[in-house]
């Protein structure tokens, strides 16, 4: 029986060959009529330097070949349509059809960038009622859409803080960046030309304010935080935190990735923040990952709106929107054009149907969600930090690492029970993390059924560690070398 398993022809299983090994001499996948022209040799068409030997060998296969083949390898990706994604920092949740039904209008879909301004007015007034309703969540007072990712928000923030400190005298070395940051904090400040002074977290997992005080001084620009931190822990200091920092001159960054956790609860520019950035692609349900493109925008308050990047969309004297270039102290633009606008179409789209009570109730679920996953797992998994969770939980595998099983052999494991992974190893002040984001777009049996697994996964980590360190055992090629994968990918196929 197995054994006719074995040789039937593959179809829809994990065993699809290369395109290249379906190939078979003189097939074709399109029909051209009759030639009506004299032939011409292809060295005499191109001219010999155009022609590579290397590029021959292409497969020859026919149409349905082609359609079978590639649409059969679709079927083996992950996508946050085939289930849940609790990859954590990154905020996987469902992207409503109705943004891309809205992104898809003539109109938002079709105008050039170019269009004269009268002949824009609908995609200059969908960028303006973005960035008002951003203003509104975000409790700040202007917003540049133009960034393309959160890090490049970061990055935006990051020279208007140093514009305008350079504007008042105050040339100042380092930023202050909290040991429980996202990577992309770090980066942004060097590349913004300002060292990091790292901050130790207290046992809350939140700053410590006998350190900030410490570590404020007069070189320092300021200070740029994750709030919710990536513990997913509220910094419930927060008030106090940018008072110490206002109070030696310099500036609050808040990193807003996880806004998630706060739309229609609490508005950072209520709490002391000067400059934040936001992730449309997580918090406001636009496709990210291999997706779709990002956007970052930066939100500012009073005293750095003359330092946003130009142009700005503004209300314009006859009741309609203009494009604002005249800005002499802008730190330039960022990214061509108005920031890529498909994605603040789809924001706007959802921001709209939710409306505010909307909003608010999906930021209270996806902190609910967090919460239910926390509790129902916290007897079988160490979790680092006692704080309660806000939209993410973060437990350790210290348990599990006593019987040789780590955090990345429990996620290869999760794949066999038919979920993505969470985020492994993230964030680094944890050792052995364990990162969930469920989001709120999970219902209940979803994520009793990612419990379950991870209930199951802790039962056989206890009885069978080694079956659980060859995981994955349902899908094609088992366990990989990521470093050389990552350091010597082999992306062309030789024969
Ligand atoms: C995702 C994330 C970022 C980076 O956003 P990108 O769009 O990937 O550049 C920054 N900070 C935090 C906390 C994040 O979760």
């Amino acid at each position: 029986m197995e054994n006719r398993i074995k040789n039937a022809r593959p179809h829809m299983t994990r065993n699809e060959g290369l395109i290249f090994e379906r190939s078979s001499p003189g097939k074709s996948g399109a029909e051209l009529p009759p030639l009506d022209v004299p032939a011409v040799p292809l060295e005499e068409a191109l001219g010999d330097e155009f022609l590579r030997a290397e590029v021959e060998g292409f497969p020859e296969v026919s149409e349905v070949d082609v359609i079978r083949h590639f649409t059969r390898l679709s079927t083996w990706n992950y996508s946050i349509d085939a289930g849940l994604y609790p990859l954590g920092s990154c905020t996987m949740k469902y992207n409503p059809r109705l943004n891309e039904a809205v992104a898809r209008l003539e109109g938002p879909a079709t105008d050039h960038p170019y269009t004269p301004e009268s002949l824009a007015q609908g995609c200059l007034k969908i960028l303006g009622e973005t960035a008002r309703c951003l203003v509104e969540i975000t409790g700040m007072d202007a917003v540049s859409l133009q960034p393309a990712a959160g890090a490049q928000g970061e990055l935006t923030g990051l020279l208007m803080i140093r514009a305008y400190l350079e504007d008042q005298g105050r040339n100042r070395k380092y930023i202050i960046v909290p040991d429980s940051a996202h990577g992309t904090n770090p980066a942004s400040v060097t590349i913004a030309g300002y060292e990091t002074r790292n901050l130790k977290s207290n046992a809350r997992g939140c700053v410590d304010l006998e350190q900030l005080d410490h570590a404020m001084t007069e070189e320092a620009a300021g200070l740029m935080l994750t709030n919710p931190n990536t513990l997913g822990v509220f910094e419930t200091e927060i008030e106090k935190v940018c008072q110490v920092v206002h109070a030696r001159g310099g500036l609050v960054y808040m990193d807003g990735a996880n806004m998630n956790a706060l739309v229609g609860v609490a508005r950072p520019g209520e709490f002391g923040v000067d400059v934040m950035h936001l992730n449309l692609h997580k918090t406001f349900s636009t496709p990210h990952g291999g997706g779709g493109p990002g956007s970052g925008p930066a939100a500012v308050k009073r005293i750095l709106e003359p330092y946003l990047p130009a142009p700005i969309v503004e209300p314009a004297a006859d009741g309609g929107w203009r494009l604002n270039h005249d800005r002499p102290r802008s730190i330039g633009r960022v990214r061509a054009w108005y920031g890529n606008f498909g994605m603040a179409v789809r924001a706007l789209a959802y921001i709209l149907a939710y409306g505010p009570s909307g909003l608010r109730q999906a930021t209270e679920d996806a902190v609910l969600n967090a919460n239910y996953v926390r509790r129902r797992l916290s007897d079988l998994y160490e979790l680092p930090y006692e704080a309660p969770s806000m939209h993410e939980c973060v437990f350790s595998d210290r348990r599990q690492a006593t019987r040789g099983v780590h955090t990345g052999d429990i996620a290869k494991r999760l794949i066999d029970y038919g979920f993505h992974p969470y985020t492994v190893s993230f964030p680094l002040i944890v050792a052995g993390a364990m990162m969930i984001e469920p989001t709120e777009t999970a219902g209940k049996a979803e994520l009793d059924a990612f419990i379950d697994a991870l209930r199951s996964i802790a039962q056989e980590v206890e009885e069978d560690p080694e079956f659980v360190l060859k995981a994955p055992h349902t899908t094609r090629v088992s366990r990989l070398d990521e470093a050389a994968a990552a350091r010597k990918p082999v992306l062309r196929w030789k024969p």
